[in-house]
């Protein structure tokens, strides 16, 4: 029987809402604990938060007392899902795993630490054994796995075929990213409506890295990252839910046609399918042939929000294939990810 108890931090935010809608009704994971800033510890979950999904606030967490996020109050979880900003999650989430609580986290301050794992199950799930060299707490009760961007997500998922086929030499990509993945309130209406803001501070660094080490190869709990180079520029977009990104790809190995490109996304092995996890699509990559799709309104909610939409999949006159990538930026790309990365480390005996 599978039963835990989790928290979650940042659980008055847009990630923190996600889980909370995610985790509703989830065969494995029942929400005790909330954690947030001192703006919201003391208060009922539903009069501290701002409640943004578009499903009714589940009644059992809107009676539970929002706390600051100190390990003290979260005593009796087993572990902690993190949506905290990432201001201040370096801090706590150390403070949690030195108390002997894991930390699930989507937060970027420990992404890129090398023993800890940058995770997307289906991409490189073996990259859990870094768990293995974190140096937490001395009998290892305390550890941090955390999940990728929210670009660097569809990007990474969308580039393994091609990289396992012809290796990868560079990548140029456009991201063209939803406003909720600015959180809430996020970017102000008048500087969105009707508008393109063509900087996201902070987010083409991590486009550059992340890729890397996900994509990477781990051998005896240590982590070689992937050597291509990769270009990116991001962009917001006055869409609501759903990053659609512009790929082009230089491969190391040159295809014979098309077709041999198309067949390297056929040929795909989901390494987590025999599992069964509750959060997993079943289709974890779908190609669209109408070269109209993906688009962030119609797909980015395919299979609950966690398929990788892969459109218009072409020779680049320049590189040598372009496509473009949907993934939904706060399931796929944040709690749907972290709650995926939870139930592997279930499977695999972490949690
Ligand atoms: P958000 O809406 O701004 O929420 C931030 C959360 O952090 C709120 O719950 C807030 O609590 C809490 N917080 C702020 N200061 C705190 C403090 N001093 N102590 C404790 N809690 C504090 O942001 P978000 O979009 O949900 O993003 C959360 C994290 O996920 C960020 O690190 C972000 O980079 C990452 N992420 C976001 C996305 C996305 O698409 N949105 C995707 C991937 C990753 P109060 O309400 O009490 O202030």
């Amino acid at each position: 029987m599978k039963n835990f108890t989790i928290g979650i931090l940042g659980a008055t935010g847009a990630v923190g809402q996600k889980f909370i809608r995610l985790l509703q009704d989830h065969p494995w994971f029942t929400i005790a604990k909330l954690g947030a800033s001192e703006r919201s510890a003391g208060k009922p979950y539903k009069a501290a938060v701002h409640w943004i999904e578009s499903t009714e606030l589940p009644q059992d967490v809107a009676d539970i007392q929002v706390t600051t996020c100190g390990p003290e109050h979260f005593n009796d979880v087993d572990f902690v899902f993190s949506g905290l900003d990432s201001s201040v999650a370096g801090t706590i989430e150390r403070n949690f795993a030195e108390a002997g609580i894991p930390v699930i986290s989507n937060a970027k301050n420990f992404r890129m630490e090398e023993a800890v794992p940058l995770l997307i199950p289906e991409i490189n799930p073996e990259h859990i054994a870094l768990i293995e060299s974190q140096t937490f707490t001395e009998d290892s009760s305390g550890w941090i796995v955390t999940n990728p961007n929210c670009v660097c997500v569809p990007l990474a998922m969308s580039l393994r075929p091609f990289y396992d086929a012809f290796g990868i030499e560079s990548v140029i990509v456009t991201s063209m990213q939803a406003t909720s993945g600015a959180g809430y309130p996020g970017v102000a209406s008048l500087d969105i409506l009707g508008n393109v803001v063509p900087h996201i501070g902070g987010e083409e660094d991590k486009i550059h890295t992340e890729p890397l080490k996900i994509l990477g190869i781990v051998e005896h709990s240590t982590i070689t990252p992937a050597d291509f180079k990769v270009q990116a520029t991001a962009v917001r977009v006055p869409t609501i839910e759903g990053h659609l990104l512009s790929v082009s790809v230089k491969l190391k190995n040159q295809p014979d046609s098309m077709d041999e490109v198309h067949q390297a996304v056929q040929k795909w092995k989901n390494p987590i399918a025999e599992f069964d996890l509750p959060s997993a699509p079943a289709q974890p990559i779908h190609v669209y042939e109408e070269p109209r799709y993906p688009q962030p309104r119609l797909h980015a909610n395919r299979e609950k929000g966690m398929q990788l939409g892969i459109g218009r999949l072409r020779k680049d006159s320049v590189f040598d294939i372009s496509y473009l990538a949907l993934a939904h930026n706060t399931i796929r790309g944040a709690a749907g990810g972290a709650v995926l990365n939870a139930e592997l480390l279930v499977e695999k005996g972490y949690l």
